[in-house]
């Protein structure tokens, strides 16, 4: 009987350090890599992230080779590369392995498939805890005991003490736990100023052949791959991690919220894919913006906007998706039923604001936050697209797509649609938001402050049938009640106008 022994190494396990190393008996036994073609396909993904997953596996594969390791690697020309389960059932049987170990995927469904690879192959199954996160399923898990709604900031804060992060003498750092109410400036009109550029990575030899399997697997998928510099070793990583720190970090935390018309990146720090992919790890990060501040070279309101993004949110949304899965992918509590609209994929719309945001994701792969939550999901929420289909399309559509981060933001942050677990209440707003936070609305035929007429905006229109749509459920609602009150000013004439408004919107827009 055979002892080999597996070490499973997943796409977006690519930390240097992960303990499922540990596992491995030189001689014996063997890292597993797989790359999948159901990968790209099941979830029809961008070529950009496609191609930075694949990039960063196989530099790794070289990097464990390189260590000594037995890499056992299965590309996407290999026979079995079709599903992720026949490349690992075949894998099982061919090295007649005795035992695998894994440190805990990232998503749920692949730690299905693995659980049952290993029964249906006699092979015992070690799964490891995720060292990466500061916040294990675990520690989630006991937080979460007893709450009856999951409020961010008391989480965010509860991190800040255990963790010691900004905490002096058992206190927020500077008096106050967050800057949010500073953090949410726009530009004003003469805009973000000379911006510095994002560092690039010229592909080498092994990105170069990744770009061109990428092209022939999967010639339809949506993006392309025309200047592709994303990081995608541990060595790259942490000079953009470097280069965010010192260049864009000490004006992030004022404008995080603001959009400029062709500048995608502004100041945020693009590391989203790296952390990930496990290239760099949250804490290391975090460490990162602290000392900046200790150094006085970052002020505190932009450290803290930094800190609150990933040892907040990041932690909590994959706290969310683990202690909600299953299930949470099928939820859609406002009952929202409308087809994504055709111009998601293309950008072909008159609406400015929509398509710059969707014009600048399909080529590259990269929307901030704010963008992603007030254009295209706001848009989403206000006209009703199904939950399923929102989500399927930002699992799509960018490189850091990760199902645990994006599932809670999309469906939860964005939608609604767990009906308010995670978002006490919907954000619905109109055009005035996005005229305020950009100047997408410059260049527009429409007007933001219109809900009807000849040249009225359609997130305006749709703002205030959304408001119609469910005042029932939330003109009493502590918190949200406040937009729904606003309602009242409005008479039947004027509500069957925004009614109809909206109506013949929606046939416009379903004919494409
Ligand atoms: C509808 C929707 C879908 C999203 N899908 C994803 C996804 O698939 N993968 C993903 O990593 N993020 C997702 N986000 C969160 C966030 O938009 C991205 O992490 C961020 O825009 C990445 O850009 P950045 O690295 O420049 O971030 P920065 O603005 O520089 O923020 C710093 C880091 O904080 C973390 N972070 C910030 N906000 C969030 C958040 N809300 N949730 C989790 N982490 C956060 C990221 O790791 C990010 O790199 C989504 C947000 C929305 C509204
Ligand atoms: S006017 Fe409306 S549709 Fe046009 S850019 Fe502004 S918010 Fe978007």
């Amino acid at each position: 009987m055979s002892d080999t022994g597996i070490a499973l190494i997943l796409g977006d396990q690519l930390d240097r350090g992960s303990p499922v190393l540990a596992t491995v008996r030189r001689g014996t036994d063997r890292v597993l890599m797989i790359e999948s073609r159901e990968e790209s396909q099941r979830v029809w993904s961008h070529k950009a992230r496609s191609a930075l997953f694949l990039a960063a596996m196989r530099h790794h594969r070289d990097w464990l080779k390189a260590q000594g390791y037995r890499v056992d690697y299965l590309t996407l020309d290999d026979a079995h590369a079709g599903s992720f389960a026949s490349a690992l059932d075949t894998t099982l049987q061919r090295l007649r392995a005795a035992w695998l170990a894994v440190v805990e995927p990232g998503e749920y469904g692949v730690r299905e498939v693995i659980e049952a690879a290993c029964r249906r192959n006699a092979v015992d199954l070690q799964v490891l805890e995720d060292p990466h996160f500061l916040c294990g399923t675990t520690g989630f898990a006991e937080w979460r005991r007893g709450r009856r709604t999951l409020v961010m900031e008391h989480f965010y804060r509860h991190m800040r003490k255990s963790h010691d992060v900004l905490i002096d003498d058992g206190e927020p750092l500077g008096g106050r736990w967050n800057f949010d109410r500073d953090n949410r400036r726009p530009f004003g009109r003469e805009g973000p100023g000379m911006l510095p550029a994002l560092p690039t990575y010229a592909p080498d030899a092994v990105t170069r052949g990744v770009l061109a399997d990428v092209e022939r697997h999967f010639p339809g998928n949506p993006g392309h791959l025309d200047g592709f510099a994303w990081p995608v070793t541990r060595e790259q990583a942490l000079t953009a991690l470097e280069d965010f720190v010192k260049l864009r970090l000490s004006a992030f935390g004022p404008f995080q919220d603001a959009m400029w018309q062709e500048q995608p990146y502004l100041n945020h720090s693009a590391l989203s894919a790296a952390l990930n992919l496990k290239l760099l790890a949250p804490r290391e990060v975090i460490d990162a913006a602290t000392q900046a501040l200790a150094r006085g070279r970052a002020p505190l309101q932009s450290v803290e906007g930094f800190v609150r993004q990933v040892l907040g949110w990041r932690e909590y949304v994959r706290g969310v998706y683990w202690s909600e899965m299953p299930g949470y992918l099928e939820r859609n509590a406002l009952g929202a039923h409308a087809d994504l609209p055709d111009f998601y994929w293309t950008g072909d719309t008159d609406m400015q604001c929509l398509r710059a945001v969707i014009g600048q994701t399909l080529a590259l792969g990269y929307a901030h936050h704010i963008q992603r939550l007030m254009v295209t999901g706001l848009f989403a929420l206000l006209y009703g697209v199904e939950p399923a289909q929102v989500h399927s399309w930002y699992l799509a559509v960018y490189v850091d797509a990760i199902e645990w981060a994006e599932a809670p933001n999309t469906l939860g942050m964005s939608q609604y649609a767990d009906g308010g677990l995670l978002a006490s209440k919907p954000y619905p707003a109109s055009g005035r938001y996005i005229a305020r936070m950009s100047n997408y609305c410059d260049g527009c035929r429409y007007a933001p402050e219109k809900a009807t007429g000849e040249n009225a905006c359609p997130f305006t229109t749709l703002y205030w049938d959304f408001l119609l749509r469910h005042e029932a459920r939330f003109a009493r609602h502590p918190r949200a009640g406040l937009q729904w009150r606003n309602l009242a000013r409005l008479d039947d004439t004027r509500r069957m106008e925004i009614r109809t408004a909206a109506e013949r919107l929606r046939r416009r827009i379903m004919a494409g």
